[in-house]
């Protein structure tokens, strides 16, 4: 059956090897995020065979049905409407809203337990956490009066909306929170959860600043590249994940489409550039598993388009036959959907 997508085991586990370690060689510790594979079990317990301290997701239902001994986190501030399930499967939450705190600490108390949370701070970016000006100390005052709360860390979260880069002075402001912290509460803040896949250059460089513990890597682990500047870290993997998609339609035909041009099957306004006659195939994928943006094509493949279940490519005449398939590197946003897809099997390799 065909699309699959193939996933391989052995990859993985270097890529989880190579860079946890340096991680750890720089006297942090990683989480190894598990969102962009739904928390896929076979992956799981790939990372449960490494010494990573944590795993995490964004996802509530992944946590739960995640099979493993590490510490689960869970990345997305809780949703007030599952709470009971957060207390019940998860370790530590990160959180940004003391009402959602409060909330989680209520149910800790119901089940007779101690939930740990780190409080995100945005430095910058602008997506989750409080904002570094404001004034956070009343509300981690409030929070270690809390008796089923764990005070367990701090973090930042960045490169993911606003686009801004971790350097030395975005990180400093980081820095400020944490002595702020300790000093008007005389307490020592255990996780300093430095960032994501766009702090790996950091560690490369070995410039991460020592104040920082702790770093949650998702895309770097599974496509061996940061995410600052977008690089390939020599030596990691870049196909742990590829798809694979059938030819079902191979034929000579112009590149310009003929007639009065409207829009395509999304209603957008079409142009096209006529490179005269060309050998076309059509694959058996599209939008509804991966957008084609997110496709890397092999060499001698030219990606053309896509609609709901159609890949429309240019190949060169002569080397593939019906019923063929061709072999796709991917995006992150390439691996997220289609492990998301009900349409893709999974196939693993080792
Ligand atoms: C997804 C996520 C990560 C992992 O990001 P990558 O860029 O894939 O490393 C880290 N932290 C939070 C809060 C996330 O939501």
């Amino acid at each position: 059956m065909s699309p699959s997508i193939h996933i391989h085991l052995t990859k993985y586990s270097y890529n989880l090897v190579y860079l946890n370690s340096l991680v750890q060689n720089q006297d942090m510790t990683s989480m190894a995020v598990s969102k962009v594979f739904s928390a896929d079990q076979k992956l799981i317990d790939v990372i449960n065979k490494t010494n990573i301290k944590y795993i995490g997701d964004s996802r509530i239902q992944n946590l739960i049905h995640m099979k493993t001994e590490k510490e689960k986190v869970l990345l997305r501030t809780p949703l007030l409407s599952e709470i009971v399930d957060v207390v019940k499967h998860v370790d530590i939450s990160l959180n940004s809203e003391i009402e959602v705190i409060r909330a989680l600490d209520k149910e800790a108390g119901k089940q007779n337990k101690k939930h740990q949370i780190i409080l995100m701070f945005d430095i910058g970016d602008l997506r989750e956490g409080i904002y570094y000006q404001s004034d956070y100390i009343p509300v981690v005052k409030q929070i270690l009066e809390l008796k089923n709360i764990e005070f367990s860390g701090i973090g930042t979260n960045l490169t993911c909306y606003g686009g801004v880069i971790p350097t030395f002075e975005t990180l400093k402001k980081l820095e400020n929170i944490k002595l702020d912290i300790e000093k008007t509460f005389a307490i020592p803040i255990k996780i300093i959860s430095g960032g994501n896949s766009s702090s790996i250059k950091l560690v490369l460089d070995e410039t991460m600043p020592t104040f920082i513990n702790n770093h949650r890597i998702g895309e770097g682990y599974v496509l061996g590249r940061e995410t600052a500047y977008g690089n390939h870290i020599e030596s990691m993997h870049d196909d742990v994940f590829t798809l694979q998609a059938e030819i079902i339609e191979l034929k000579e035909k112009p590149s310009m489409p003929e007639g009065l041009l409207g829009f395509d099957a999304f209603g957008k306004k079409v142009s096209f550039e006529d490179k005269g006659q060309m050998t076309r195939a059509i694959l058996g994928v599209g939008r509804q598993d991966v957008h084609c943006e997110d496709l890397i094509a092999p060499k001698g493949i030219h990606v053309l388009g896509c609609s709901s279940d159609h890949l429309i490519v240019q190949i060169a005449g002569g080397k593939y036959k019906l019923g063929d398939t061709i072999t796709f590197k991917l995006t992150y946003g390439g691996i997220l959907s289609l492990m998301t897809s009900p349409y893709v099997r999974r196939v693993y390799e080792t």
